[in-house]
C-alpha cells in the first residue's frame, strides 16, 4: 500500500504543482505515493455554487460554510478512512520533523486547504480536523501548506531518496541542525575547505560535524537545545 494523499481545494488545479517535479514528482509517477484533489466548489449551493459566507457576529472577510465542507469532505473519503485528517491553518498545532515521520509513516493524508478567513467551526468538530500551521505567517491559502506537508512526507517515503540519503540524520532529527557541507572546487574566491574534511580521518570529521552542528544550533536555534 503506497502513501495516498487527498486534498479538498478551491484551487485543485495547483496541483501537483511543484510536487510535480524532482523527487517526490518522480516518486508519483513511479506510484510511491498517490495524489487526489477534490474541488470543494463541486458542492457549493446554488447557482453560484457558493462555498462561504459572511461571519456571524460580523466583521471582514468570508467564511467557508460548515455545510459546503463536510459534504465535500463525505463525498471525497469514507466514514472509516483510515488517514488523519488535517486542516491547513495558522492556528494549528506546529508541523514537525517528528510529525512528518509520523504521518510518513502512516497510510497517507486527508489535508482541507482553508481560503479566506477560514472555515467554519463546526466543521473542524464535527469531522474531527486536526489543525496543522506550517509557521507562524498567514498564507492566503492552505494550498501550500498542504504541498509543504506533503513534500516533507513524501521524501521519507522507502525508496524516494537514495538509502543513505534517508538514513542520515539531517536539521532537526536530533534537534539539531545540520553541519556545513563543501564540495569542489578546493578553493574558490579565496576560501577553503576546512582541512580537517579533507583528512580522510573518519572519526575526526565525524566529531568536527558534531560539534559545528551543536555550535551553529546553539547560535541559531538554542530553543531546539532545551526539546
Ligand atoms: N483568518 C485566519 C487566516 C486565514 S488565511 C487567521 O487569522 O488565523 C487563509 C487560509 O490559509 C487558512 O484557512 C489556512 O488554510 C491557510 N493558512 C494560512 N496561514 C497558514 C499557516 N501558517 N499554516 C497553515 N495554513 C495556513
Amino acid at each position: 500500500m503506497s502513501f495516498s494523499a487527498t486534498i479538498l481545494t478551491l484551487y485543485p488545479e495547483m496541483f501537483p504543482g511543484p510536487l510535480g517535479l524532482s523527487l517526490s514528482g518522480d516518486a508519483l509517477s513511479r506510484g510511491v505515493w498517490s495524489l487526489a484533489t477534490k474541488n470543494i466548489r463541486d458542492h457549493g449551493l446554488g447557482r453560484h455554487r457558493a462555498v462561504d459566507d459572511t461571519p456571524a457576529g460580523g466583521g471582514p472577510g468570508m467564511v467557508i460554510r460548515c455545510d459546503v465542507l463536510a459534504n465535500a469532505i463525505d463525498a471525497a473519503i469514507p466514514a472509516d478512512d483510515p488517514r488523519p485528517k488535517l486542516l491547513m491553518s495558522p492556528r494549528g498545532k506546529p508541523l514537525t520533523q517528528s510529525y512528518v515521520r509520523e504521518l510518513a509513516a502512516g497510510p497517507g493524508v486527508v489535508i482541507v486547504c482553508g481560503r479566506f478567513e477560514g472555515v467554519d467551526e463546526r466543521v473542524i468538530e464535527a469531522r474531527r480536523l486536526q489543525e496543522i500551521s506550517i509557521g507562524d505567517y498567514v498564507l492566503s491559502g492552505g494550498e501550500m501548506a498542504a504541498m509543504i506537508v506533503l513534500d516533507s512526507c513524501v521524501r521519507l517515503l522507502p525508496g524516494v531518496m537514495g538509502k543513505e540519503a534517508s538514513g542520515r540524520e539531517e536539521s532537526f532529527e536530533s534537534n539539531r541542525l545540520e553541519y556545513p557541507h563543501y564540495t569542489r572546487p578546493r578553493e574558490w574566491e579565496g576560501r577553503t575547505i576546512p582541512d580537517v574534511l579533507l583528512s580522510g580521518n573518519h572519526a575526526v570529521i565525524e566529531r568536527w560535524r558534531r560539534e559545528e552542528s551543536e555550535r551553529i544550533t546553539r547560535e541559531r536555534r538554542p530553543d531546539l537545545l532545551e526539546r
